[in-house]
């Protein structure tokens, strides 16, 4: 088994590297040397290139079709197909989490999900992350011989490698095993305009302070190319659809920067959010716990202060 070998999870969407990918390579270069593993049809040219330009010596491709879509059968060709790769890095999400357990019990990994970043200390690998509503900050040392990493969206800035090569493409033939779940039918959910929530980089959040009006909340993330969030009171309401909810509950996000409007800062809502990079609050209460977490605050009603940001943003633009 190569020592420094660090096999990347791709996550691909209508056959595109999504972001998060190019930050789990720019990872991985860190750790070792990065080889990319694509569970589906093969990609395409360009796919692969951008795989090579982010630092992938191989893209090792899997065809199992639609059973990727079974964390039991993904587990099980992931297993097979990086057999010489010690360490895996996937992007944190509800099934990566699944597949990156089952996995590390076929190959006796030791795995972390949801870290914030990863390093190589005395060989072996360390992870960072915040834990319990972000009160925490964690560091963990895996000791096992094989390592998995779950790594959050956004907590790595993507870069392209200094010195890019083609990446080769191989083909992996592996076994699935049987298992006694089975896809029926694959229907894609309709899916908004815009970034996935999970991913954004810039996410601005509406709650009951919107009074259900999400106009400008909506148009605050636009200007910031971000993506609208909600407090479960405001999904509850029915003012937004519940995809949007941020929280223990809804989706955790960590963009770089996440703007509360009219939220109040409830620890449900903080455990979805508290990791961000750069939080803004803006709230009339200059009491809401949400200040508490807050890189910046401004007291004032959302209607006034978010037509203000709007247009102060759009002069620094020039626009
Ligand atoms: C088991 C459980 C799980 C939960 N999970 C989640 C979860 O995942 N996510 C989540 O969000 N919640 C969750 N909750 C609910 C959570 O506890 C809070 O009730 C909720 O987050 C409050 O939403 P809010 O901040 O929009 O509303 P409120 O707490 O009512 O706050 C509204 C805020 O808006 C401000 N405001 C009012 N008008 C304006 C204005 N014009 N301009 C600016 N500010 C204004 C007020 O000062 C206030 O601070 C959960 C609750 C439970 C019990």
């Amino acid at each position: 088994m190569s020592t420094d070998t660090v096999a990347v999870l791709i996550e691909h969407r209508d056959g595109a590297v999504t972001p998060p990918s190019l930050e789990a390579l720019t990872l991985a270069r860190s750790l070792g040397t990065p080889i990319a593993l694509w569970l589906g049809d093969a990609p395409a040219a360009d796919a692969v290139a951008r795989l090579g330009e982010y630092g992938a010596s191989e893209v090792r491709v899997v065809g199992i079709g639609d059973d990727a879509r079974l964390p039991a059968k993904a587990a099980a060709a992931i297993a097979a197909a990086t057999e010489d790769a010690p360490v895996l890095v996937v992007i944190s999400t509800f099934v990566t989490k699944e597949i990156a357990t089952r996995l590390a019990v076929l190959n006796g990994a030791g795995v972390v999900v949801d870290a914030a970043g990863a390093s190589r200390v005395d060989g072996r690998i360390e992870t960072f992350q915040t834990v319990f509503a972000a009160t925490w900050n964690v560091r963990t040392r895996i000791d096992a011989e094989r390592a998995i990493v779950g790594v959050r969206p956004n907590t790595t800035q993507a870069s392209p490698a200094e010195n890019p090569g083609d990446a080769t493409v191989t083909q992996v033939e592996v076994a699935l095993p049987q298992t006694r779940e089975r896809l029926v039918s694959v229907e894609p959910v309709e899916q908004g305009e815009g970034v996935p929530l999970a991913e954004a980089p810039v996410v601005v959040s509406g709650g009951r302070g919107t009074n259900g009006d999400y106009t400008l909340i909506e148009e605050f993330a636009a200007v910031l190319g971000g993506a609208v969030g909600a407090s479960r009171d405001a999904t509850d309401e029915g003012w937004i659809s519940h995809e949007h909810m941020v929280g223990q509950t809804g989706t955790t996000v960590t963009p770089a920067l996440y703007v509360a409007c009219g939220i109040s800062g409830a620890v449900h809502h903080r455990g979805g959010m508290q990791a961000s990079g750069t939080i803004v609050a803006i709230n009339m209460d200059p009491d809401a716990p949400i200040f508490e977490i807050s890189d910046f605050g401004v007291v004032g009603s959302l209607f006034d202060v978010i037509p203000q940001a709007i247009e102060t943003i759009k002069a620094h633009r020039g626009e």
